[in-house]
């Protein structure tokens, strides 16, 4: 892409201008007059979470900074969460790059879009207020409250589009049912658009069941900008990239080679955009593929993203073994007995026990014994370990402010074996 070509050689003039990424380019050899295309891509240096961490709350900045006008965080669990600037123009792009996010997966004026992400350090909140206003959307920034509370106020003002992490859009529907409300008929929700948290395509049809909603998947990280990297289209099959920001390549985690579209590896992402705080290849931990075919029935030819299968920093290690917990979720939500929560916890040496909630009339009847034997089984055979496999009503597992914890490594914790 010509677009993408000219926008890289800015990008690397502008990076040049932040410390820490001249003096990796300096060491690698490379100077900005010598990116000229894509093909030169792979001369630049990464760039990691690490490097942001380790200097100086400002050092990421290529601009003075009097010309941030914005600045958010990571919700990252690390100590320090990390921090992203922004410029005038960088706001004005960001918005847009959230507004196409939602008139991708359908949202148009006339819907009302609620945003159950708050309006404060994260990127979520304003980012996607501002991106809807942008739209023409009418905006119900209510941000965090209870689920009952959304349910009101989604009823109240009509909302037909909302933004959440899918964990909480989960609670939404218990809260659904807990209450009695039919949301096919009470509410006017059509679409949702969730990310910001692992999840799989079975939990989407699960959540697109409960609410009686379409759902969709979107993907950003506060490092580049926040959300509006990548968003699915209506077809569902894959997130587009919005090619004319970003570049996308995934790579060998171990080695740092590029690898063939289909090929899962490690998502990294150079920002085209960013003045307060640009980034040369991005080393996000997640793990992804880039799908093989463009064309899409969307009508759109940017490049497209498997979901994320895992983090790097996720994955569970167990007898040997190395799983992502996104693997044992395929396997659970793919039966229709089960609401969306369950919890894996590794105990002892290496004992892995699922636990899972069931609807009610599960239990009652004495499938119960069948199903867990029957999940135990598929769970073998697709992770190769033995697990075993408990079930529980609804509304027994802890539920949590913000991200859901859906693994629990209790190994070592107790001492001794
Ligand atoms: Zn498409």
């Amino acid at each position: 892409m010509k677009i993408q070509e000219r926008k890289l050689r800015a990008a690397v003039k502008r990076a040049y201008q932040v410390p820490f990424i001249r003096r990796k380019m300096q060491e690698q050899g490379v100077a900005p007059d010598d990116i000229r295309g894509l093909e030169d891509l792979s001369k630049l240096p990464f760039t990691t979470k690490e490097d942001l961490l380790k200097g100086g709350l400002f050092d990421a900045l290529a601009v003075p900074r009097s010309g941030v006008v914005r600045v958010h965080t990571s919700s990252g669990t690390t100590n320090r969460p990390v921090v992203t600037f922004y410029t005038r123009n960088d706001l004005e792009t960001w918005s847009e790059l959230l507004a196409r996010n939602l008139a991708a997966i359908g949202a148009k004026p006339g819907d009302v879009f609620l945003n159950t992400a708050g309006q404060g350090m994260f990127t979520g909140g304003l980012g996607y207020i501002a991106g809807a206003e942008r739209l023409g959307l009418t905006v119900v920034p209510m941000g965090p409250a209870s689920p009952e509370r959304q349910l009101e106020v989604m009823k109240i003002f009509g909302v037909t589009v909302f933004h959440a992490i899918p964990s909480f859009a989960l609670r939404i529907a218990d809260a659904a049912e807990r209450l009695g409300i039919d949301v096919e008929r009470e509410l006017s929700l059509r679409l949702g658009i969730l990310g910001a948290e692992p999840w799989t395509e079975e939990m989407r049809r699960l959540i697109e069941e409960r609410l009686g909603i379409k759902a969709y998947n979107n993907y950003g990280a506060a490092e580049l900008g926040g959300p509006g990297v990548a968003v699915e289209c209506i077809a569902q099959q894959g997130m587009h990239v919005w090619e004319d920001h970003f570049i996308v390549e995934v790579v060998d985690p171990k080695t740092g080679e590029q690898l063939e579209p289909e090929e899962n590896g490690e998502l990294v992402i150079t920002p085209l955009w960013r003045e307060a705080m640009p980034l040369l290849r991005y080393r996000t931990r997640d793990v992804a593929c880039i799908l093989d075919e463009r064309k899409c029935e969307c009508g759109r030819e940017m490049a497209k993203i498997s979901w994320i299968h895992g983090r790097l920093d996720d994955m569970i290690k167990v007898r040997g073994i190395g799983l992502y917990p996104s693997a044992i979720e395929k396997v659970i939500l793919r039966h229709p007995e089960v609401n969306g929560e369950y919890l894996v916890t590794l105990e002892g040496y290496d004992d892995v026990k699922v636990k899972v909630e069931v609807k009610e009339q599960v239990l009652n009847t004495g499938r119960a014994e069948e199903l867990a034997e029957q999940l135990s089984r598929e769970l073998k055979a697709t992770t190769m370990l033995k697990m075993k496999v408990e079930l529980l009503p609804p509304g027994t597992l802890p539920r949590r402010e913000g991200k859901a914890r859906r693994v629990l490594d209790l190994r070592g914790v107790h001492g001794g074996g």
